[in-house]
C-alpha cells in the first residue's frame, strides 16, 4: 500500500519549476501515479505546494551538546529531511555523534568534521581552535575514513572570535585534511583573522564558504557595492557560496546588494543550533526570507534541494522527486501577506509570503503532520 498526494503543485529539481501533478510513494520510494492502487492513502494536498524532503547543508544537530539541537526537532517539523552538521563533532567525539544524533533519528544526517579535534564542544570555550593540539589534520582524516558512509567533508571555522592568531594554521590544516580525503572543505566566514580573501583563495571547486552573505565589517564578500574580486574568481573556479544564516551569518544588507545584481547563493542553509534558534526560527523562514529579497520560490527550493544534496555528494535520489528516489518529501502552504524579518546585524527586510510545513514524509513514514490544526484555521 503506498500514499498518493493528490492535485498539489510539485517543484521538481530537475526541470527547476512546479508541475501540477499527482505524487505516488510506495515502499519508501517515490513511484509512479500510475502505479496507484486501489487501496493507496490517498492525501488531498490541491493548493498546496509539493517539494522534495528538504536538504539542510549547515545545522548542528549533535544532540546533548552544548550547540547541539534534536535532529528530529529540526528536521521533521521544518519540511527537512536530511540534515548535514556542520562541524560540532571532531575527530575524538564523532563516536559520540553518531551514537547520539545519526543512531537515533529519522531524518538522514551526514556531517562535516571539524578541524578540531574536539568539535564545537562549548560556546563558553570561546572558540575550539584557541588551543593549537586541538587543530590536527591527522585526527579529522583519520575520523573521516572510519566514517566514509557519513562523513562528507572537513569544516573549519577559520576566523579571529573562534581562533585568534591559529585561525591561519588551521585554513590551512583542513586544506591539508580535505586533499588527503578527497572531500569538500567547508570554511565558515567571520570576523579576521583570517581575511576573506585568504579564505577565498585556499577554496577549490566543490568547496563551501558559509555564512557567505555575513555582514562583519571588513571581512564580507562584498567590496563596494560588488562581489570582492578574491570571491568572484572563487566562483568562477566552482566553489560554492552558503547561507548558513545562524546568529551573526547572514546580512539581508549584503544580501539586498548581491541578489539585485543576480548574484544568488548557491545553497541556502540554516546554521541551527540552541543559540540561534529564536532568531532563525526553521529553513522554511530562512527560504522565505531570501523570497523577500529578491529570490523566486523556485530559485530558493532548488537551493534547498537538489543542489545541497549534490554539494553533500547524496546518494541518487535525494532531493528530487524522481521516480525510485527515496520517498522524502514535504508539502507546505505558502501563507500571502506582508511579513517583516530580522537578521543578526540589526537588520530587517520585508516579504509578502511566508511557507508552512503541513506534511513531511521521510522514507514513505508520515514523520510531521499539521493538516488538523490547517483544518481548523480556515474554519
Ligand atoms: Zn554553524
Amino acid at each position: 500500500m503506498g500514499i498518493t498526494l493528490r492535485g498539489g503543485s510539485v517543484f521538481d529539481p530537475d526541470i527547476g519549476s512546479q508541475v501540477r501533478t499527482d505524487l505516488r510513494l510506495a515502499d519508501g520510494l517515490i513511484s509512479s501515479p500510475e502505479e496507484h492502487e486501489p487501496n493507496d492513502e490517498v492525501i488531498d494536498v490541491t493548493g498546496l505546494l509539493v517539494t522534495p524532503g528538504l536538504v539542510d547543508l549547515h545545522t548542528h544537530v549533535f544532540d546533548g551538546q552544548d550547540l547541539g539541537l534534536s535532529p528530529d526537532l529540526v528536521a521533521a517539523p521544518s519540511g527537512t529531511t536530511t540534515l548535514i552538521d556542520a562541524g560540532s563533532a571532531g575527530g575524538h567525539l564523532f563516536g559520540a555523534f553518531r551514537f547520539a544524533a545519526v543512531d537515533r533519528s529519522a531524518a538522514r544526517i551526514r556531517a562535516f568534521v571539524n578541524i578540531a579535534s574536539i568539535g564545537t564542544t562549548s560556546i563558553r570555550l570561546g572558540g575550539e581552535l584557541r588551543t593549537s593540539a586541538y587543530i590536527d589534520d591527522g585526527v579529522a582524516v583519520e575520523c573521516i575514513e572510519r566514517n566514509r558512509d557519513i562523513a562528507i567533508g572537513v569544516k573549519v571555522r577559520a576566523s579571529g572570535d573562534v581562533g585568534g592568531e591559529n585561525s591561519l594554521e588551521a585554513l590551512r590544516r583542513a586544506r591539508r585534511a580535505a586533499d588527503r580525503v578527497q572531500l569538500p572543505l567547508m570554511v565558515h566566514l567571520g570576523p579576521a583573522p583570517a581575511a576573506i580573501d585568504d579564505i577565498a583563495d585556499t577554496l577549490r571547486a566543490g568547496d563551501i564558504l558559509t555564512h557567505a552573505f555575513t555582514g562583519w565589517e571588513d571581512n564580507r564578500i562584498v567590496l563596494g557595492g560588488r562581489l570582492r574580486p578574491s570571491v568572484r574568481e572563487a566562483r568562477q573556479r566552482g566553489v560554492l557560496l552558503d547561507i548558513g544564516h545562524g546568529m551573526s551569518g547572514f546580512s539581508s544588507a549584503v544580501a539586498r546588494a548581491l541578489i539585485d545584481q543576480g548574484e544568488f547563493p548557491d545553497t541556502i542553509s540554516s546554521d541551527l543550533h540552541t543559540y540561534s534558534r529564536s532568531l532563525v526560527v526553521d529553513l522554511p523562514t530562512v527560504l522565505s526570507k531570501l523570497m523577500g529579497l529578491g529570490m523566486s520560490l523556485d530559485e530558493v527550493l532548488m537551493r534547498a534541494t537538489l543542489a545541497p544534496a549534490r554539494t553533500a555528494a547524496m546518494a541518487d535520489g535525494i532531493g528530487t522527486v524522481r521516480p525510485g528516489a527515496p520517498a522524502d518529501v514535504a508539502v507546505f502552504r505558502r501563507v500571502h501577506g506582508p511579513v517583516t524579518f530580522t537578521d543578526g546585524f540589526g537588520g530587517t527586510s520585508r516579504g509578502s509570503e511566508r511557507l508552512e510545513v503541513v506534511l513531511t514524509i521521510i522514507g514513505g513514514r508520515i514523520a510531521f503532520d499539521a493538516r488538523a490544526d490547517m483544518i481548523k484555521e480556515t474554519r
